[in-house]
């Protein structure tokens, strides 16, 4: 019987962490050489900072932290976390924002969404600094990317990206059906996938008959968190599948929305949920850092020269 070959997103964290923790090296040097007057506190044990701002502390922002951490520290970056209390208003969190724009040590910041009601996020998302928005979250990145010009793209997207590339999936030319149109998963990865020459289809909930759709998907890429959505069935014989569905059942267990089972009997690749796109986000993450710090360090340039650095 037919079974798709799982895209295995271990083994690709894995790689891109080996891969930056190798470069580190040489952008902590290009750093020193732009900033000779830095001394670098006894206590801290890396050079260059990683910032999350969060308000509030909850176990999932706890979560978030002690495995940004560990990513940070396993590529040789310091997670510095401004923890500001649920009710912090808006003037202290733009005042953290702007200090972490000024904080040479610091190549990106991530400002944990969803923000609290009392905080106009969007205000907040456009104080950042676009070189240092590694989650890709500010206008000028976000239009950049829309206009296919580098900028710096959200993770989850790019690793999706990612999986595709190191598996040897063609992009170019084929249809690619994206579901889902969120402003950090579906809708990305549709304009990333464009921007490497597919033929892109974009669905959401309002989609009338999504088979329809899927079922002509060379990549079929499912961000709707709806478990079980795509069956067996949904799939064209070959397809290459990417499954960002994260959802928890009542049993605990994490599971995608393919339906793996179903799934793999048609399929040509497969990520397995969990450990498909989920480890992959935060390489993709930390591997945005490290373009940052080329951007602020003018060894990459992405508001002239369409050419200095991949998307
Ligand atoms: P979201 O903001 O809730 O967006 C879901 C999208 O899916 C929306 O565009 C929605 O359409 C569409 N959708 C929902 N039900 C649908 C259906 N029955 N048929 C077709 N489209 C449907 O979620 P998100 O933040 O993009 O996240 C999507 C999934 O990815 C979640 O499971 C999330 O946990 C997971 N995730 C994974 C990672 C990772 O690293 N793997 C990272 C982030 C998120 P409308 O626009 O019409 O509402």
């Amino acid at each position: 019987m037919h079974t798709a070959i799982p895209m295995d997103g271990r083994k690709v964290a894995q790689a891109m962490k080996e891969e930056l923790a190798a470069e580190i090296g040489g952008l902590e040097q290009a750093w020193r050489a732009r900033h000779p007057w830095w001394k670098q506190g006894a206590d801290v044990e890396f050079l260059l900072s990683v910032a999350v701002i969060i308000l509030g502390e909850n176990p999932t922002s706890l979560s978030y932290v002690r495995i940004l951490t560990r990513s940070c520290a396993n590529v040789g970056l310091r997670c510095k976390v401004r923890w500001l209390p649920a009710d912090a208003p808006q003037e202290q969190l733009e005042h953290e924002i702007r200090q972490m724009n000024l904080a040479p040590d610091v190549i990106g910041i991530i400002l944990q969404t969803p923000l609290p009601p009392h905080i106009n996020t969007a205000q907040a998302v456009a104080l950042l600094r676009p070189d240092k928005d590694v989650d890709g979250l500010h206008p000028l990145n976000a239009g950049r990317l829309a206009w296919a010009l580098p900028c710096i793209s959200p993770a989850t997207p790019l690793g999706g990206i990612e999986v595709l590339r190191r598996y040897d999936v063609a992009i170019a030319g084929k249809h690619a059906v994206v579901v889902g149109r969120s402003n950090v998963v579906g809708r990305p990865m549709s304009l990333l996938l464009l921007a490497s020459n597919a033929t892109v289809t974009t669905c959401h909930s309002r989609t009338a008959d999504l088979g329809a759709y899927t079922r002509e998907a060379d990549i079929l890429v499912s961000a709707a968190g709806h478990p079980g959505l795509i069956t067996g069935a949904m799939i064209k014989p070959g397809a290459a599948v990417v499954d960002f569905g994260t959802n928890v059942t009542a049993e605990g267990n994490l599971i995608g929305d393919v339906e793996a089972e179903s799934a793999a009997q048609v399929a040509g690749y497969l990520t397995p949920v969990p450990g498909g796109t989920g480890p992959i986000t935060n390489m993709a993450l930390l591997r945005n850092a490290f373009t940052a710090a080329r951007l602020q360090l003018g060894l990459a340039d992405f508001v002239l020269d369409g050419t200095a650095h991949e998307l």
